[in-house]
């Protein structure tokens, strides 16, 4: 049985050569297993989803009752509103106050953040907010001065004008270099975490104190899963003891310069870890005719923002267009046929075009395999989708396949009991009764 409350189990931090502060393991971890799981300091939805997700649960639904006073917060129902009140009660006039204006994500999350060390809660985090690195010494000019209109928005955001005592008391609750605002925001933009849904969805921010000592590595030995707003964190690598152990900060699906070119400005860091010294998979990403690839990778912007317009009709057609021009001389592996056809998939999905969708994404899948060689939530729920179009589609013999596929991969990245994994085995279950079902009718 694993532990659900257990905080952090086996790690421990240690000063990494090279790193400053990391973590690492203190007992031998196999894949699959859990590391650590952790609830946030403070969290808060993004507001990209703020109608659609519940601000105490995190869970995705149709109807969500509003909180009447800010009309901002959303919640399931009255049970997950009143466990949301001491988080939001303040929050709550900030938000009020500043109608119909709605503050950036690290803002709230700041905020949030300031209100929450006024009745500090009593864990045993290995890393104070004190600590946080906020890389301003570091940061270009032109960042600064954006984090700066960020700091004067968190300022006017958390000042209550009827009651300045509060003002001052949420500041004295801060740890010293956490008091001016530029710092505060720069330590949660640089240490936050995306909380994501099952599908791998953005649905909010947090701060998770302790693991923000996880170091990237584009090559990492552990994921993190959430469900809800706890995080787990799973080792997708067998890790000896006094293994460091890292994490991705971003997308490891992408070519050296650019991860490095990414890492550099949001995170401001060189890595030097051995996929980027090695450049080796550069090679295959970018396999087939460069004259072929530069049209898919041209088109991607524009691509991009049909998608972010949920312009479904004219992405599938560019796309298709796309892949059977170009694209169609491409190995499945090169980097820009994949995204195509990834997008491709979305906007067929939307479209309810469920053949077309399961073509692509079948056409995907080869590469997935080959670019997540370690256990990776992202090819597990890619899986589960082509899985879930082969079983609509009657494709029972295919769909079992490829859920059994998934759950090998999602037994290690979300672990027996996330209920995701349970969505996946009740999936491979009905498979098998509709094939029972067939054989005996066939009889
Ligand atoms: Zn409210
Ligand atoms: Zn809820
Ligand atoms: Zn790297």
């Amino acid at each position: 049985m694993e532990q659900k409350s257990g905080m952090l189990l086996t790690v421990e931090r240690f000063v990494c050569p090279g790193k400053g502060n990391g973590l690492r393991a203190t007992v031998r971890i196999r894949r699959g297993q859990l590391v650590a799981s952790a609830e946030p300091l403070a969290s808060c939805v993004s507001g990209k989803r703020a109608a659609e997700v519940c601000h105490h649960c995190f869970t995705r639904r149709e109807t969500l009752l509003r909180c009447s006073q800010c009309k901002m917060a959303r919640y399931c129902n009255a049970g997950c509103q009143k466990q949301a009140w001491s988080g939001h009660k303040r929050e709550c006039r900030c938000l009020r106050r500043l109608l119909p204006r709605l503050p950036t994500d690290s803002v709230r999350l700041a905020a949030r953040i300031m209100f929450a060390l006024l009745n500090p809660p009593k864990t045993n985090e290995l890393y104070t907010l004190e600590e946080h690195e906020s890389h301003l010494n570091s940061m270009s000019e032109q960042k600064k001065q954006g984090l700066s209109q960020l700091a004067s928005m968190l300022a006017l955001y958390v000042q209550q004008e009827e009651d300045s005592n509060l003002t001052q008391e949420v500041t004295s609750a801060l740890p010293p270099s956490c008091r001016d605002p530029l710092s505060l925001i720069a330590k949660v933009t640089c240490n936050c975490f995306t909380i994501s849904d099952g599908e791998l969805q953005e649905v909010g921010v947090g701060l998770y104190p302790s693991l923000s000592l996880l170091n990237h590595d584009c090559r990492p030995n552990c994921v993190m899963v959430f469900e809800g707003e706890r995080l787990q964190l799973r080792a997708v690598q067998d890790i000896r003891p006094k293994d460091e152990l890292t994490i991705s900060y971003i997308e490891t699906l992408s070519l050296t310069e650019e991860r490095q070119k990414q890492l550099e400005e949001q995170y401001h860091f060189v890595c030097h870890c051995q996929r980027c010294n090695s450049k080796k998979e550069d090679g295959f990403i970018l396999s087939g005719e460069e004259e072929k690839w530069q049209q898919l990778k041209v088109a991607l912007p524009s691509l991009e923002g049909l998608k972010t317009e949920s312009n479904w009709p004219a992405l599938l057609e560019s796309c298709s267009n796309l892949l059977s021009a170009a694209g169609a001389e491409l190995p499945d592996e090169n980097l820009y046929r994949l995204r195509v056809t990834d997008m491709a998939l979305d906007a067929a999905v939307q479209l309810g075009q469920w053949e077309e969708a399961l073509t692509y994404g079948k056409q995907t899948l080869p590469a997935y395999r080959l670019f997540y060689p370690d256990p990776h939530p992202v090819h597990g729920v890619q899986l589960m989708r082509v899985g879930k179009l082969q079983h609509h589609l009657e494709h029972l013999e295919d769909a079992l396949d490829t859920f059994k596929e998934a759950f090998i991969i999602m037994r290690m990245t979300h672990g027996d009991d996330h209920p995701l994994t349970s969505d996946l085995r009740m999936k491979m279950e009905e498979c098998r009764l509709e094939m029972d079902a067939q054989q005996s009718g066939r009889h």
